[in-house]
């Protein structure tokens, strides 16, 4: 095997010794390889982030839900959050208990509430209607709600969610209104979270949001914990030396923040984060073979079977993910090239990829998407009927587990009903 451009996996000993495109031949591709190593370090990294004792991390398992993944977590320490009832549903297989998941929903039926209300799970609402729905359902239970700092923060306006524009959480305007329905329904507000979005890479507007949370809180008693929400950004951009974000100086901030609050408003409230990417994103790349490259006028194409629904984020969001070659043949060549690298889905947007300036790239070579772990295999879909990918698990003794099975084609017509 030819390490043709391997840098950042080398630099982070990512496949430990493994052999990528043996792992594409034994398992196809596409694949997602995840490095337990690296998921645990990540998990470490946030528990580590401030001193404050109180501190819980919540892992948002929206970003990758795979079962073994969340059992890794779950054994790093680290409790849940859920968008769903299918999210709280497979965290409960994962083995994390009622009162480690936090429910964060928007929206949503009474079905679905009910679901959490019998599980014993936590909900946070996010609208006055929904609070009302909540306090139909369970009078005098405990509940949370998410508020709108006021504050937004994100990489791409579809995951601003807090600020002036976003469809989130309750205004701060509305707190009046918010005691009377408590009130009317006896409910007991135990917590109060945000979220202001996804991909921060310096602090500041976090922070920033953290003391709008604070204000918010000050106005409600007894409260058991205050969420913080997620959006701790990765470095898309390894390649080029992007520099990660500054956790040290991030958490040093939020730790003034905290200890001042707790002192001031008279007990130890806990404190939680909701980090999906930051978990998730660096402990997985995803594998795919080039099956063609062509020119089209002047642009050169390499085709490969890394289809949008395989990973969506660079059409959904214009995002950037680092690209490696590895090469199994002896082919050899020192010419770099600008490609534009695209999957196999019928639609001109099938991008992976707009002019990368990548070593000349061959077909059957196979390709190393990075940072493919957060909204990478979530996000897949089975768009023009294609499989799902397999999910694959490096251990920490190097050893390789399958921790999902690629899609078949029962998996594709399972749920039809043909006409009689
Ligand atoms: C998506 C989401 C998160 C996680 O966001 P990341 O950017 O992946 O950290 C946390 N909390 C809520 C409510 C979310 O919707």
């Amino acid at each position: 095997m030819q390490k043709v451009y391997t840098k950042v996996t080398d630099k982070l000993d990512f496949f430990q010794g493994v052999d990528p495109t043996e792992l594409a031949e034994k398992y196809g591709t596409p694949l997602y390889v995840y490095n337990e190593r690296i998921l645990r370090e990540r998990c470490r990294d946030l528990k580590n982030l401030v001193t404050y004792p109180n501190f819980v991390v919540d892992y948002s398992a929206k970003a990758n839900g795979n079962l073994a993944f969340l059992q890794i977590v779950k054994s790093e320490g680290l409790e849940v959050d859920a968008m769903s009832p299918g999210e709280i549903y497979v965290e409960k297989m994962a083995g994390f208990e009622p009162h480690e998941i936090f429910y964060i929903c928007n929206n949503v039926s009474e079905e679905e509430m009910l679901y959490a209300i019998k599980e014993g799970v936590i909900t946070s609402v996010d609208s006055l209607s929904q609070l009302e729905q909540y306090g139909k359902l369970n009078p005098g239970g405990e509940v949370a709600i998410r508020f709108n700092p006021g504050v937004g923060a994100g990489h791409h306006e579809k995951v601003v969610t807090a600020g002036k524009k976003t469809k989130f959480a309750v205004d701060p305007e509305f707190i009046p209104q918010v005691k009377e329905i408590l009130k009317k329904y006896n409910l007991t507000l135990i917590g109060i979270n945000q979220h202001i979005g996804s991909l921060f890479m310096t602090g500041e507007a976090f922070v920033k949001s953290i003391g709008s949370l604070l204000e918010i809180a000050k106005q409600f008693e007894n409260l058991k914990f205050i969420d913080m929400g997620g959006g701790f950004g990765i470095p898309y951009k390894k390649e080029f030396d992007e520099a990660p974000l500054d956790l040290k100086d991030l958490g040093k901030h939020i730790d003034e923040a905290l200890y001042k609050f707790a002192e001031e408003y008279g007990s130890q409230v806990t404190f939680r984060i909701e980090p999906g990417r930051y978990i998730s994103a660096e402990c997985s790349v995803l594998l795919g073979t080039v099956h063609a490259v062509k020119y089209n006028h002047d642009k050169k194409f390499v085709g490969t079977d890394l289809g949008f629904n395989v990973l969506q984020r660079p059409i959904m969001y214009d995002s950037y993910h680092g690209i490696e070659v590895f090469r199994k043949s002896d082919v050899k060549s020192e010419k770099e090239e600008t490609v534009t690298v695209v999957g196999n889905i019928c639609e001109s947007g099938d991008i992976l990829a707009k002019e990368r300036n990548l070593p000349e790239i061959f077909e059957k070579d196979t390709l190393c998407v990075l940072d493919a772990g957060a909204y990478g295999f979530a996000m897949s879909s089975n768009y023009n009927n294609r499989l799902r990918p397999a999910e694959v698990l490096i251990r920490e003794n190097n050893e390789v587990v399958l921790i999902r099975e690629r899609d078949n084609f029962e998996d594709l017509t399972r749920h039809f009903i043909p006409l009689k």
